[in-house]
């Protein structure tokens, strides 16, 4: 075994990796950005060297000085984590011919399934069911269209070098495949360098279920399934293993073909082999086809790792130090049922739309597992992919794993971010998602219920109040002083603003909210309003305050000296939405759009945004060119005054 390894990557899968390694004796070298200097990981870690800028490209891609960072402190292998590095070929052979261990997967075996298209005519060769589809060298528009109208609509565009659901379109008519074409080549050329494109026939009703492998160069096995159905955008959103309505038959069928899939390779360390399958007949051994194989761990193993007991990282560690498969195929067995949701920050009303901040709060319950590679206080940059923890339950019965993560995801507390959290909740509370009815069209079908916000109570509004107020426990004795004091005070939430009239009433407040008055008072460090425990209420910054329970609402306290907005400012200026690179600018000064024309492409954490018109008008002037970096806010484009 090794002594020392170093980990190429950053946030919750560095931490993770280090977690197994450590606990089996070994030293881990962290590495690092300029963002990224008072992480967790690299407080984790044994040692951590400086890369270099923020950016990937001037840190976690740069290949060369990770081996060299792997030399200086006498580590002996790499683990890459998942993204950056993991699945790429060269750095494999870089770190081979450093001297190193690549722990994963041989460079051949990346090769082999690097490409979507030679993927699949492997698979196809070794008896691997695969998608219907075109996956030839001719890339010439009208061909590609030809081959779209003889597979038939609807079709699915993929980029051959694609993941993450990038350069990715589904096309339902004819009429529409050029420009579409057209949009996935430009989105393929800019985040993989590479144009080329496949096209499949689109399964309607599809379950996304994947198959875990690990092998040992040689020989390989199937860690069972996945169901990763839940998905927004083609990406994942809650997992489980293993797949609801799975029959030992189908099972058996998936497993060998994905262990044949990575015996085709001679595959070493932990895959996934994931595979689209026709939900709309319930499962059947004929109705799965090959989509792509990951060769490298997966954000969602842990739900594998939850039902057969595997630490799949200690397989990688020992597999890669030369042992041979740890276990075989009759030992590995399935206990119970797990799920794995992804806490993202991200507006979920506003589209998915990424966001960034500083954990004012941070907090998860007992009773699951959390990997995660911030806490309270760090900061979720635009740098990287905005994901907070991964919240993982395990139980004896879906049913029961499935309360348990609705439970954890409602005892989860983050200030100082939007995030999902409450999507996730609804999510477990779906009635389809709750029979084990998935398929990836699930969210965007529902997703009017699944983002329905119950109204503001006003013991939530109470409860902002008093945290915004905060007259602490000690202060009390001083504040009698001045009684009787009336304090107001707006707290705002969303849209909505709310006066709040707070005032002393015995040895508790009295809390006047339009004509309802409630009774707060202080138990124990507890607000308790009208006798009951009321929703915790925390203070997360100069004009913030956030309230958590089911729902988590996070309000604004005004201050009522300084000035509001600029008005009208509006739908006359284009803002950034968030932190991000500005990748296109469609229009000048001078000139007319109306409401809803593309004026931008804003390119922030794994997307691009088009940004619009907000009305019709005349564009006064142009304050950002492509390829500047913008802050969350930033003006971008202005409109001619009406
Ligand atoms: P999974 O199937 O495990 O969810 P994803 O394809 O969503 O895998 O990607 C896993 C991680 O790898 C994500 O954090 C994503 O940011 C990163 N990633 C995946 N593909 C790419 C890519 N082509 N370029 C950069 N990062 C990628
Ligand atoms: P990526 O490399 O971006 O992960 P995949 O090929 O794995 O791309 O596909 C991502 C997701 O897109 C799948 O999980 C599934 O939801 C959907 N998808 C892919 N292929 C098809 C298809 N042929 N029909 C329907 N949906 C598909
Ligand atoms: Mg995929």
């Amino acid at each position: 075994m090794f002594d020392t390894i170093l980990i190429a990557n950053r946030g919750e899968i560095a931490c993770r990796v280090i977690k197994t390694a450590q606990s089996m004796g070994l030293r881990c070298v962290a590495v690092y950005s300029d963002a990224d200097a008072k992480a967790a990981h690299v407080a984790m870690a044994d040692r951590a060297v400086h890369l270099g800028g923020a950016r990937p490209a001037d840190s976690y891609l740069r290949g060369d000085a990770i081996i060299e960072a792997a030399l200086a402190t006498g580590a002996q292998a790499i683990h890459p984590g998942y993204g950056f590095l993991s699945e790429n070929p060269d750095f494999v052979d870089a770190v081979e011919a450093a001297g190193l261990v690549f722990i994963g997967p041989s460079a051949k075996a990346i090769r082999a399934m690097g490409l979507k298209d030679a993927a699949k005519a492997l698979m196809e060769k070794a008896g691997v069911p695969i998608v219907p589809g075109y996956m030839g060298d001719n890339q010439d528009p009208a061909h590609l269209q030809a081959q779209a109208d003889a597979i038939g609509y609807p079709v699915l565009i993929k980029a051959v070098a694609g993941g993450g659901g990038k350069g990715m379109r589904l096309v339902e008519h004819a009429r529409d495949f050029a420009d579409a074409l057209a949009s996935a080549q430009g989105e393929a050329s800019t985040a993989f360098g590479n144009s080329a494109v496949l096209i499949e026939k689109y399964i309607e009703q599809p379950r996304h279920i994947e198959v875990q492998v690990f092998g040992d160069g040689t020989k390989a096995v199937h860690l069972f399934e996945r169901d990763c159905s839940l998905q927004r955008r083609h990406q994942k959103v809650i997992e489980e293993a293993p797949a609801p309505g799975m029959t030992d038959e189908m099972r058996a069928a998936m497993g060998q073909a994905a262990v044949r899939a990575a015996e085709a390779i001679g595959y070493k360390g932990a895959g996934t082999v994931e595979f689209i399958v026709d939900g709309s007949q319930g499962l059947r051994p004929d109705g799965f086809w090959f989509m792509e194989m990951n060769t490298r761990l997966q954000v969602e193993h842990p739900v594998t790792e939850a039902i057969t007991g595997v630490d799949l990282v200690e397989w990688q560690l020992r597999v890669a130090a030369g042992e041979s498969l740890p276990c075989a195929q009759e030992d590995l067995t399935i206990s119970g049922h797990a799920f794995e949701a992804r806490l993202y920050a991200e507006d979920v009303p506003a589209g998915f739309l990424p966001a960034t901040g500083t954990l004012s709060r941070l907090a998860f319950p007992e009773g699951a597992r959390i990997d995660s590679g911030v806490r309270e206080g760090d900061t979720i940059s635009p740098w990287y992919d905005p994901m907070i923890a991964k919240v993982i339950t395990h139980g004896p019965t879906r049913a029961v794993a499935l309360a348990r993560l609705g439970a954890a995801l409602a005892g989860t507390q983050v200030a100082g971010s939007v995030t999902n959290l409450e999507f996730l909740g609804a999510l477990t509370r779906h009635t389809g998602f709750r029979a084990g009815e998935v398929d990836t069209g699930l969210i965007a079908r529902d997703i009017d219920a699944l983002t329905a916000t119950e109204p503001v109570t006003s013991l939530q509004v109470a409860s902002a109040a008093m945290a915004a107020f905060d007259p602490g426990d000690e202060a009390l004795a001083g504040f009698t002083l001045w009684a009787p004091l009336t304090q107001a005070l707006e707290v705002v939430q969303g849209d909505d603003r709310y006066a709040v009239r707070i005032s002393r009433a015995g040895a508790g407040w009295q809390v006047a909210l339009g004509d309802e008055t409630l009774q707060a008072e202080r138990r124990a460090g507890a607000w308790w309003i009208n006798g009951a425990r009321a929703p915790e209420a925390v203070r997360t910054g100069r004009d913030s305050v956030s309230v958590f329970g089911a729902r988590t609402l996070h309000f604004t306290i005004p201050d009522p000296l300084s000035v509001a907005e600029v008005a009208g400012a509006g739908a006359g200026v284009v803002l950034a939405p968030m932190p991000g690179l500005v990748k296109a600018v469609f229009v000048s000064a001078g000139d007319m759009v109306e409401k809803g024309a593309r004026l931008a492409i804003l390119e922030a954490m794994k997307m691009e945004h088009t940004l619009s018109a907000g009305r019709d008008g005349t564009v006064a002037e142009i304050l950002a060119q492509a390829g500047d970096q913008v802050e969350a806010g930033a003006a971008l484009i202005a409109l001619e005054d009406e």
